[in-house]
């Protein structure tokens, strides 16, 4: 993309309105606009960003069996009244009427209707366990709409819900859950630590949150620093392989980690050493939660069983915050000139600085590069503006690509152009000629 046709409005100063780095950052880089209160038009560059990490939600639920579908925003009232929620949601419900008269809601989760769908096309226990997914946007009118799109009323959820016959066989679904979110946050470059979660009413019933450490996060977080020493990534698993899954699931809920909310001072001293022991504030990116047959129940979702005999069958629903962790992954990776994007998630591979745009010799080689990264599959914003060095290279660094490649009056007698890696800092002179396999990935 060349940046003299591109869409990115810049902002010079802070904007006033954003109290944390991750939004004044992304209404800087121009990733975002707001519309309403908790509301945001996605501009070219944060659109980008949310689909990487939308897709990489996609892949690792994918792995983990289950399946995608589109649910609409716009739900009717009468599924709810069945469950008896449409009274209970309370006023984060945004309710609507349709020119009939009839009571519509703008959905901030999907659990009645998916339990609908599934009612109607199940038959038999030989088609279970499912999970289904989809990738939508919610609406909740929160009280108090803040910091972004990390407390939106508007934002893009990743919701999962899984159908079993069995209390056991819904454990397994709920551990495969729990171990592609610690795959998904990793491929992300973070270390989303899955602490135990309020249960609500129902009780009893597995729980966790998956939450990001920063100090401007929500939740105060009570941990054993021994978990950021796990291996996050690198594990491969079998998800058929109960046993392994299983496995994983108990090595990450180990070692001590709670919110406020179920946090144990006790526990905590007794089963952390005092050297160990983390305090600090999280934002949650993920939840996950096993609540048997509250839907089920009352949409009576049920099969035949083995025996002939009608089963209600047994669901839980697992949240993921996209849109949520665009802001998140700034939270955790940034410095004072910008973000700094993790490869996986970058808008761009690639950012290639002309500094002399319209001297022909400079436009001449910026456009092999361009050109030649392009062939390689690599991102490349290619920043051709007539404009001073200064300017480009205090962009660049805001919006936070990868890589930097800078050509250069000097750099270009010499047949050299200059690689930066925005994380390190590290500058490298490497010959025109070898800058598209430097960085063909
Ligand atoms: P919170 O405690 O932050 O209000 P929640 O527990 O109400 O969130 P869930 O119903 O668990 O949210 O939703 C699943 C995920 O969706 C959350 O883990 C979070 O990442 C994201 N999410 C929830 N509310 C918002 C919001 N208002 N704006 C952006 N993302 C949100
Ligand atoms: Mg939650």
């Amino acid at each position: 993309m060349r940046l003299s046709q591109y869409f990115l409005p810049i902002l010079r100063d802070d904007p006033k309105e954003a109290e944390i780095v991750s939004h004044k950052l992304m209404l800087r880089a121009g990733m975002i606009r707001q519309e309403a209160a908790g509301s945001y038009s996605w501009l070219p560059l944060g659109f980008r960003v949310l689909k990487k990490i939308e897709q990489i939600v996609r892949e690792e639920q994918d792995r983990a069996g289950a399946i995608e579908v589109l649910m609409p925003t716009l739900q009717s009232a009468d599924l709810w009244r069945k469950s008896g929620r449409y009274e209970a949601y309370g006023k984060e419900m945004l309710r609507i009427k349709d020119r009939h008269d009839r009571d519509m809601l703008y959905g901030p989760t999907n659990e009645e209707m998916i339990t609908d769908i599934f009612r109607s096309g199940v038959q038999s226990y030989k088609d279970l366990p499912r999970n289904l997914y989809h990738i939508q946007w919610k609406f909740r009118d929160e009280v108090r709409p803040r910091f972004g799109v990390m407390r939106g009323r508007e934002f893009l959820m990743k919701d999962a819900y899984s159908f079993d016959l069995s209390r056991e066989a819904g454990q397994h679904s709920y551990n495969k859950m729990f171990v592609s979110y610690l795959k998904t946050f990793a491929r992300m470059g973070l270390k989303a630590v899955p602490m135990r979660a309020e249960t609500g009413p129902i009780g009893g019933k597995d729980s966790h949150e998956f939450l990001i450490l920063a100090p401007t996060g929500e939740s105060e977080v009570f941990f054993d620093k021994a978990f950021l020493d796990m291996d996050w990534s690198a594990f491969e698993i079998d998800y058929d392989d109960v046993g392994a899954v299983s496995k994983v699931v108990e090595d990450f809920t180990s070692k001590y980690a709670a919110t406020d909310e179920m946090h144990d001072a006790a526990d905590f001293e007794r089963r952390v050493p005092t050297a160990a022991r983390v305090n600090g504030r999280g934002i949650e990116v993920g939840h996950i939660f096993f609540f048997g047959d509250k839907y089920s129940e009352p949409l009576e979702c049920k099969v035949q069983g083995p025996d002939g005999k009608m089963v209600t069958l047994l669901s839980g629903s697992y949240g993921i915050g996209v849109s949520r962790l665009v802001g998140g992954i700034i939270e955790a990776s940034h410095d004072d000139a910008g973000i700094i994007w993790p490869e996986s998630v970058a808008p761009f591979d690639v950012g290639l600085i002309n500094i002399k745009a319209g001297d022909a010799e400079a436009d001449a080689a910026c456009e092999k590069i361009y050109k030649g990264l392009s062939a390689k599959g690599r991102d490349v914003l290619y920043d051709d503006r007539n404009q001073p060095g200064g300017a480009k290279f205090a962009t660049m660094d805001l919006i936070g690509l990868p890589w930097q490649v800078i050509v250069g009056p000097r750099g270009l007698k010499e047949g050299i152009a200059e690689v930066k890696n925005r994380k390190t800092g590290a500058r490298e002179n490497v010959a025109l000629d070898r800058v598209v396999e430097r960085l063909a990935g």
